[in-house]
């Protein structure tokens, strides 16, 4: 007999993914299909096993989304299938959610689902903005209703009278639109136009905005600040406190595209999370290897003969031991050798494999590399180069004028694996900086993405991993924004760091 599938009904949480539940993790993480809108985040979608399937359902611009009707049958039709369905949903699935048509249609089937609550936004997102639901003495109750009605023309819920009267926190969601007729509606209910009141935007997320005021100013000032949906109108005496947190992270309120091999993007993503930024995957490289062609094998052979090995990239450096260790060969093959690296990060991933470097330049780039190792060496050194196909030639020219004795043998190559999708080249619009980690990786950038890649790039910050990234930019006509002077995951966060705290100087809290 077919396997049953089965429906969890998740709560993604209001918005920042560490706000789901470790249940609706585990769910993802182990599901075949997830089925998400637009208030699902990316770094939510990545948590889902390689095979999973992933599709949108919200509104996007400029297309239709479906149904409600849709939806309950594709959920339907997946779980007749025999897969395991995540449906994703922001907040908690029944708050404003409709997440209770998806069972009844679930019920209907006889599906089996379970329903995962989650963080609702009704309570974070004003958590997020220092406002407290209640407080001793101040708010004994908070209510949560729609600001939103069916009805067309704008009409307030029938029972709105009744829950104007209410005296603890009253919490609108979906109420934006409806904002002057909720305002005019509680004055009209007897509530004081001093009474404190709030809208907040994006609770949570990195572009949070909270707008502060009562009931008489309220309108306008969310006008001013441009507010715009998702967001949740807060009235009340709490909406006076503010209760935000103090602990301000360096590149909160960042958001950032990060580009280059998955060893790299998953270091750089974790130093910018650490950092308060968020980073979102733009497109992913692949290492192809090349340690067992017969150059490469013949240099593993043959390293007795070699005084020096000059890695210019912590790939290299990977790449070069995982090939030695293949090649039958083990870490004593090297223990006679000096090495040289280009950076810091290249150093430090020589020192996981327990060697030190005896040469790392001053400034992190391979022109200083190359000039360092002029007093370094001596007409007695061998040098072996196990680097990209698409290493700089600028180490070559200026070992070739010193006569040094060297082999560039190549190791291994950075390619595209697919081109980015539409969705992700949009996105980037929405982005502070986009990074670009090696001259491999831009040209991937813009060959696998010919129509799109210039374009996409206009409005953000360009940030480039050292002058020869940047050059490489720079022949497809772009130039880079910014370039990390260290050739490492920390020397990226830091060139970002340094220009997003000139960019936000004062605008903090609007
Ligand atoms: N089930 C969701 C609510 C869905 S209704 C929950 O529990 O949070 C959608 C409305 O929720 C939006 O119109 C907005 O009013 C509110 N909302 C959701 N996420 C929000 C956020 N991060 N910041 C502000 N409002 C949010």
């Amino acid at each position: 007999m077919k396997e049953r599938g089965i429906v969890y009904l998740v709560g993604a949480g209001p918005g920042d993914p560490g706000l789901i539940t470790e249940k609706g993790l585990s769910r993802l993480k182990s599901c075949d299909a997830v089925v998400y809108d637009s208030l699902a985040s990316d770094l939510l979608l990545k948590a889902v096993p390689d095979h999973c399937e992933k599709i949108y359902v919200g509104k996007r611009a400029g297309a239709h989304s479906m149904k409600q009707e849709e939806i309950n049958q594709l959920l339907v039709e997946l779980a007749e299938k025999g897969l395991h369905i995540v449906r994703l949903k922001g907040g908690d699935p029944f708050v404003f959610g409709r997440g209770g048509e998806e069972i009844i249609a679930l019920q209907k089937a006889d599906i089996p689902f379970e329903v995962v609550s989650g963080v609702t936004s009704a309570v974070a997102a004003l958590a997020s903005a220092g406002i407290p639901v209640t407080h001793r003495a101040l708010s004994r109750s908070f209510h949560v209703m729609t600001g939103h009605t069916l009805s067309e023309g704008g009409t307030l819920p029938p029972d709105f009278d009744a829950f104007a009267r209410l005296s603890g926190t009253l919490i609108f969601l979906m109420g934006l639109g409806n904002l002057p007729l909720i305002v005019k509606g509680l004055i009209k209910q007897g509530k004081p136009d001093t009474t404190p009141a709030a809208v907040i935007e994006s609770g949570t997320l990195p572009g949070q905005k909270v707008v502060r005021g009562n009931l008489l100013d309220l309108e306008q000032k969310a006008k001013d600040a441009g507010i715009k949906s998702p967001a949740i109108i807060v009235v009340g005496d709490t909406a006076a406190l503010d209760f935000s947190s103090t602990n301000k992270l360096p590149l909160e309120g960042c958001r950032i595209g990060i580009t280059g091999t998955p060893s790299f993007t998953g270091k750089l993503h974790k130093e910018l999370s650490y950092l308060g930024g968020t980073a979102e995957q733009l497109f992913s490289l692949e290492l192809k290897t090349y340690w067992d062609e017969e150059r490469m094998l013949k240099a593993y052979k043959e390293l007795s003969g070699y005084t020096w090995i000059v890695f210019t990239s912590a790939n290299a450096v990977r790449e070069f031991f995982v090939g030695l260790m293949k090649c039958g060969k083990d870490y004593r093959a090297v223990g006679h050798v000096k090495f040289a690296t280009v950076g810091k990060g290249t150093a430090d991933e020589l020192l996981k494999y327990g060697f030190r470097s005896d040469y790392t330049p001053k400034k992190y780039q391979v022109i200083d590399l190359a000039e360092g190792l002029r007093d370094e060496i001596t007409k007695e050194d061998r040098l072996l180069i196990p680097r990209s196909s698409r290493g700089s030639k600028e180490l070559n020219q200026i070992l070739n004028e010193i006569k040094a004795v060297y082999d560039d043998v190549v190791l291994y190559d950075v390619v595209s694996i697919e081109e980015t999708s539409g969705n992700r080249l949009d996105l980037i619009n929405e982005l502070d900086y986009v990074t670009f980690a090696s001259a491999s990786g831009v040209e991937a950038f813009f060959e696998k993405n010919s129509l799109g890649a210039k374009k996409s790039l206009e409005d953000v910050n360009v940030v480039c991993i050292g002058d020869i990234t940047a050059e490489a930019l720079a022949s497809y006509g772009r130039k880079a924004d910014l370039i990390a002077e260290e050739y490492s995951t920390q020397g990226v966060a830091k060139a970002i760091c340094q220009d997003w705290s000139k960019k936000t100087n004062g605008r903090n809290g609007v």
